[in-house]
């Protein structure tokens, strides 16, 4: 028996999870609150199990024979009828997204949300635009075909919810395959909303599946099942290490893209208010942002002009509701989350590491923690060199261009980086020096969705992005016809 759904601001949703075409309910269940206002319940969401995930794969199994011997022609237009549909519902999805993980309702209606639908466009465009590679050589005539991998598991994390789901669910359907979604635990409510707007764009029953619950619980059990083909994951690298092992198991290949540690460097040439606003600007979303440029390093000649453009930005910050238009910085999203970056900086001082500003909650009552900036008195002090994914930048200074590079390169980090120079030639070197998957000069967070998108060492394995996620999600076989005698 479904679950009632319930009320969130007037939207209606579902806590159950989605298979096969219906919602499906779990007897145990998990509270979610409203990183907003943490009195404010806002559903009891159903706790997936092992049955839960061995539901789902079968769903997903049944629906994939059908789902893929559709052309991609055909698949693109269920694609484009439920971007069709994410747009016309922006308002509901964004109101349910702001309440449920805080990010800023007015960026969740002008961008967040369509990009969602930009995602499916792309992919299903792009998948029926594919032509098979072709070309002969050794006396035969080469087809280089995709063929649809399987079912796939993708799992997402709490910090992007509808962007993270919609950009890996996107590839993986217009490839062919049928998808299993685990939402975050912190976050799962968007997810149930894009269960709906597939039912109404007439997805066959088993193509998207949602299930919700813990990640080592129903996450685990899904990508431990040997019937699932692939498995896409964003999150952090502990539990990548965790999915890897399943995955090595079933021999399985896992794209996984993991957390970011970036260098945003600023050289004396460049246009230092214009750097100093988009430095000020990591502290969006409150730094839950993985692609984020955490490490201010700035060339010591320009760095007093540069600490008090710094300040000048930042001051004109304004923490409050997510759902307040005036409101820059968001609460984080749940009170361990609070604690553990309220810990990175507790420790940071006790280091003696300096707190240029910051450095404490906002308000008690909230999980508002001030914009933190520390000078680290070391490269290799805790707040230097781990992810703390909140509003907590490190500020270091360099005299050439070769220590701004090897600062850059000094964590285990290699998601992104970005660079402000007036120096095109410098924009080169620097953009090709810098160890990350994105480098941004003078910019951040444009993306082309068909430029490949991962990061090197710890920040993850495989890349998503166009072309790159359709060959993920496909197996690749070559045919070879010979062009004259039979054998
Ligand atoms: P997390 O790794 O704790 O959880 C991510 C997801 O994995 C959740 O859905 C969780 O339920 C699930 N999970 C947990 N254990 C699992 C297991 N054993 N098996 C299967 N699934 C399991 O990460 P988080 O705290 O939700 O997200 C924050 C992290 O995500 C940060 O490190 C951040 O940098 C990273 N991130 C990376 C990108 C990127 O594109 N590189 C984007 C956003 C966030």
């Amino acid at each position: 028996m479904p679950s009632q759904r319930v009320e969130i601001s007037d939207v209606a949703v579902s806590p159950d999870h989605f298979i096969g075409g219906r919602r499906v309910t779990s007897e145990l269940t998990f509270e979610v609150r409203s990183p907003l206002d943490w009195d404010w319940k806002l559903a009891d969401v159903a706790r997936g199990d092992a049955l839960t995930a061995d539901l789902a794969v079968s769903a997903a199994v049944k629906a994939f024979d059908g789902w893929s011997s559709l052309s991609a022609e055909e698949r693109a237009r269920f694609l484009h009828r439920l971007a069709d549909l994410i747009d016309d519902n922006i308002d509901d999805l964004a109101v349910v997204e702001c309440v449920d993980m805080a990010m800023l309702l007015e960026s969740l209606q002008k961008r967040v949300i369509h990009r969602g639908a930009e995602n499916l466009r792309n992919y299903a465009d792009l998948a029926a635009g594919h032509e098979p590679r072709r070309w002969s050589s050794k006396g035969t005539d080469n087809v280089v075909q995709r063929m649809p991998a399987g079912p796939a598991v993708i799992i997402t994390p709490w910090n992007a919810p509808w962007l993270l789901s919609t950009w890996k669910v996107a590839p993986a359907l217009a490839a062919g395959n049928t998808v299993i979604l685990k939402p975050a635990e912190w976050a799962p409510l968007s997810g149930s909303l894009l269960a709906d707007l597939a039912a109404e764009a007439g997805f066959p029953p088993g193509v998207l599946n949602i299930v919700q619950g813990m990640g080592d619980e129903v996450g685990a059990a899904l990508v431990a099942d040997q019937r699932v083909r692939r498995i896409s994951f964003t999150g952090s690298p502990e539990t990548a290490r965790h999915i890897g092992v399943s995955a090595a198991r079933n021999i399985v290949p896992f794209t996984a893209e993991l957390g970011g540690k970036g260098p945003f460097i600023v050289f004396a040439d460049s246009d230092l208010d214009a750097a100093a606003k988009k430095a000020a600007g990591q502290y969006d979303d409150s730094g839950q942002v993985c692609l984020a440029g955490t490490r201010l390093l700035v060339e010591e000649s320009v760095s007093d002009e540069f600490v008090g453009l710094f300040d000048k930005h930042t001051d004109a910050h304004v923490l409050g509701d997510s759902r307040n238009p005036s409101t820059t910085i968001s609460p984080l999203i749940h009170p361990d989350h609070l604690a553990r970056v309220e810990g990175f900086v507790d420790r940071a001082r006790e280091a003696g590491e300096t707190i240029m500003r910051g450095g404490d909650r906002w308000r008690q009552d909230g999980l508002w923690y001030e914009p933190t900036l520390i000078r680290p008195r070391h490269n290799d002090a805790e707040v230097v060199q781990r992810e703390i994914f909140g509003p907590v930048l490190t500020y270091q200074t360099f005299s050439t261009e070769d220590e701004a590079i090897s600062l850059a390169n000094s964590t285990r980090y290699g998601l992104s980086g970005i660079v402000y120079t007036g120096s095109r030639e410098r924009a080169e070197r620097v953009g090709s020096s810098v160890r990350a998957g994105t480098v941004w000069v003078n910019t951040f967070l444009v993306r082309d969705l068909t430029a490949p998108f991962g990061g090197c060492r710890m920040s993850g394995i495989g890349r998503e992005g166009g072309d790159y996620a359709l060959d993920f999600h496909s197996d690749l076989k070559t045919v070879q016809i010979s062009q004259g005698s039979v054998d």
